[in-house]
């Protein structure tokens, strides 16, 4: 890293907005100082201003520029609490230990707040509140959280219902929401350099492209070394985050870096404020994405994706472009002006590291992604420790520094990040689909006095016309099912719409088969014939005798349109809801997505008009769950 390098920040929408302010000069004679702090980050910054509020001498060293890591490019959102979820904390320490650190990290939002308002710093625009919304719809699980919250840790919180969120947040992507209405957004780069400033006026001298060398900690009297200065002190603290390396190697090691993308848009004029009215901010996870927050009146910022390696943040704008396009895209094409990546460090238990690692060296360290609040916290209660003697640090100690796993821990780290990901973005897309599905029953239950079957039929999107269904698997490609026989009261009805659905035998489009299917059809090519049905027993016995095949996936069933619509009823009354959870599941099963389109098109009416009744199908496609509970399906629509 040259010396221009290190004299820069990276620019982002917080350095195109933020105060003027003078570099600071780096240091080039030796010092001797009660407390020398190295890194000019929030956590160095408020540690420096908080020990020379009580008259002791600091001086902070800073390899590049004040603030020019995480603690100018966050988010900026000013909340309560820590990075690691609380039922894990007091699943580790136990509920009041876990309250008492609960208080201070709300003490380090409060010194956050008082801090901007006492001394009006300029720049900084905070703005009230912070919406968590919830992306599937599981309001209980989120009254339980405001109950903790609200009565367990004594946070002022308010529960938003559904209606509420989504009047000022104009997308069906979430749900339910907490509120914090004594959380807020600032502009984080002008808070730093107004938190300098201001540990300045107290008496602390702040060196720029001063990077700490070396240390030697060791003895009363402590020194440190910088490129063209020394400085001696009693004690040293450590807040250099992620930028650690080998100042502290074993130190380094128990933080894993984390970066995280953002950008911010052009102006959006008023159709930023026609989608997002609500102006605190807004968080749909419990991991890097999509928090975002609309800033300089119409622009959206907006943060998302991990990576435990450094990566060009411009791979992420098409990727953070699309996040914003999925939730509300009503906003069109959102035009990106600035993108940045920044660094956090979290340990494994995702609690600071705070505290004295040896006599007289202080470490104040791995905020995470809930710095702004903890590392005015941290920088509180070093001051209190290192000037009066305070033990409350001591609250941390069972957060001990454990080593992080080097490159294979960022590895399984990311892989977990991934995985976390995925599974919430399907539980989030699975929670829509079941809402779009109970609208429909809930217009079906609307339609079903004086509306015509055909019309309740094309509303359910189920009934497809015999020449736009997939391939029919062949028989022999039925799952040999040794359950009871229990539903073979089919009847000489059943038989009638099995012979009917044999003639769509021998069609198969590689599409829309699963694998056994491919290779059968390849073996059909070869001249090998499947065999046929009667080899198999059990439900799939019955199944194949009443015309209705399950492939795995999908069901389809051969028959009238009058069959049809009771069919299709039944596998709304039975597939339902065969156990919490996976209500949405069943339901998705009635049309299959990938061909949605597909057979919604043309116009059902129009196909409709010059069809016999015999040719009309209804295709339901199962899940697991759902296929469990098909023979009671069977019974029903064969009844
Ligand atoms: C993208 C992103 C979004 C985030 N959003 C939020 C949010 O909305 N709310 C929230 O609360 N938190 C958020 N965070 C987390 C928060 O920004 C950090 O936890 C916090 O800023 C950490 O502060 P710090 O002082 O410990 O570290 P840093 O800001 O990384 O500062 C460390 C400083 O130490 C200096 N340093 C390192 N080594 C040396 C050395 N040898 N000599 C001299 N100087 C040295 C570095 O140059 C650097 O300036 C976010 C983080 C990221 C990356």
């Amino acid at each position: 890293m040259n010396a221009a390098e290190r004299g820069s920040y990276v620019p982002t929408w917080y350095t195109a907005s933020m105060v003027p302010v003078p570099a600071r000069p780096p240091l080039t004679y030796d010092l001797d100082v009660d407390v020398c702090v190295i890194g000019a980050g929030l956590a160095g910054l408020t540690t420096a201003r908080e020990i020379a509020r009580r008259g002791w001498s600091v001086a902070v060293l800073e390899s590049r520029r004040i603030a020019w890591s995480a603690s100018g490019r966050n988010d900026g959102f000013v909340l309560p609490g820590f990075a690691a979820p609380m039922e894990q904390v007091v699943s580790r320490v136990g509920f009041e230990h876990a309250k008492a650190l609960w208080a201070l990290s709300e003490m380090g939002l409060r010194y956050v707040a008082n801090t901007i308002a006492e001394a009006r710093l300029p720049g900084v625009a905070p703005i009230a509140g912070w919406l968590k919304a919830s992306k599937v719809d599981d309001g209980d699980q989120v009254l339980d959280d405001a109950q903790v919250y609200g009565e367990e840790f004594g946070t002022e919180i308010e529960l938003w219902p559904t209606e509420r969120v989504r009047d000022v947040l104009k997308t069906n992507h979430y749900f339910h929401a907490l509120h914090l209405p004594r959380a807020f957004h600032i502009h984080p780069l002008n808070y730093a350099l107004g938190l300098a400033e201001l540990a300045e006026a107290a008496g602390a001298r702040i060196f720029e492209d001063s990077p700490a060398l070396a240390i030697d900690a060791e003895g009363v009297r402590k020194r440190i070394a910088t490129p063209s200065g020394r400085v001696r002190a009693g004690h040293i603290v450590l807040a250099c985050s992620v930028h650690l390396g080998s100042l502290a190697p074993r130190i380094a090691s128990t933080l894993l870096p984390i970066w995280s993308y953002t950008i911010t848009s052009a102006p959006l004029g008023p159709r930023l404020a026609a989608a997002i009215s609500y102006r605190g901010g807004v968080t749909d996870t419990d991991l890097a994405n999509n928090h975002y927050r609309v800033v300089g009146n119409d622009r959206l910022l907006w943060s998302g994706h991990t990576t435990t390696w450094e990566a060009d943040p411009r791979r992420y704008v098409r990727r953070l472009q699309a996040d914003i396009a999925a939730v509300y895209p009503q906003l069109g094409e959102v035009e990106v002006e600035h993108v940045w990546s920044g660094v956090l460090g979290n340990a494994l238990h995702r609690m600071p590291q705070i505290g004295e690692v040896s006599g007289g060296l202080w470490l104040a360290s791995g905020f995470g992604g809930h710095g702004i609040n903890t590392t005015a916290m941290a920088g509180n209660i070093l001051a209190q420790a290192i000037v009066e003697g305070d033990d409350t640090w001591r609250l941390f100690a069972p957060f001990e520094l454990v080593w992080a796993g080097g490159r294979v821990g960022r590895a399984a780290m990311q892989v977990l990040y991934r995985w976390v990901d995925t599974r919430e973005r399907l539980a989030a897309r699975a929670a829509r689909q079941r809402e779009e599905e109970d609208r429909r029953v809930a217009e079906r239950a609307a339609l079903r006095e004086g509306e015509h079957e055909v019309d309740v039929e094309a509303r359910l999107g189920a009934v497809v016309p015999q020449a736009e269904l997939p391939a029919e698997p062949e028989l022999a490609e039925l799952p040999a099912d040794s359950g009871a026989a229990s539903g073979a009261a089919g009847g000489a009805r059943a038989r009638g719409i099995a012979r009917r659905s044999t003639r769509t035998q021998g069609r198969c489009r590689a599409f829309d088969r699963p694998r056994r299917c491919r290779r059968a059809a390849r073996g059909a090519h070869a001249g090998v014939r499947p065999k046929p049905s009667v080899r198999h027993s059990g439900r799939a016995a019955i199944a194949a005798r009443a015309g209705i095949h399950n492939h795995r996936q999908w069901l389809w069933i051969p028959g009238s349109r009058a069959h049809a619509a009771k069919l299709a009823q039944a596998a709304y009354t039975c597939l339902r809801c065969p156990r919490p959870g996976m209500m949405s599941e069943n339901l998705r099963g009635v049309v299959q997505p990938r061909h949605r389109d597909r057979w919604r098109s043309p116009p059902l009416a129009a196909r409709q008009e010059g069809e016999s009744l015999e040719q009309v199908h209804v295709l339901l496609v199962l899940d697991q769950c759902a296929v469990q509970r098909r023979n009671e399906l069977f019974r029903v629509s064969l009844a």
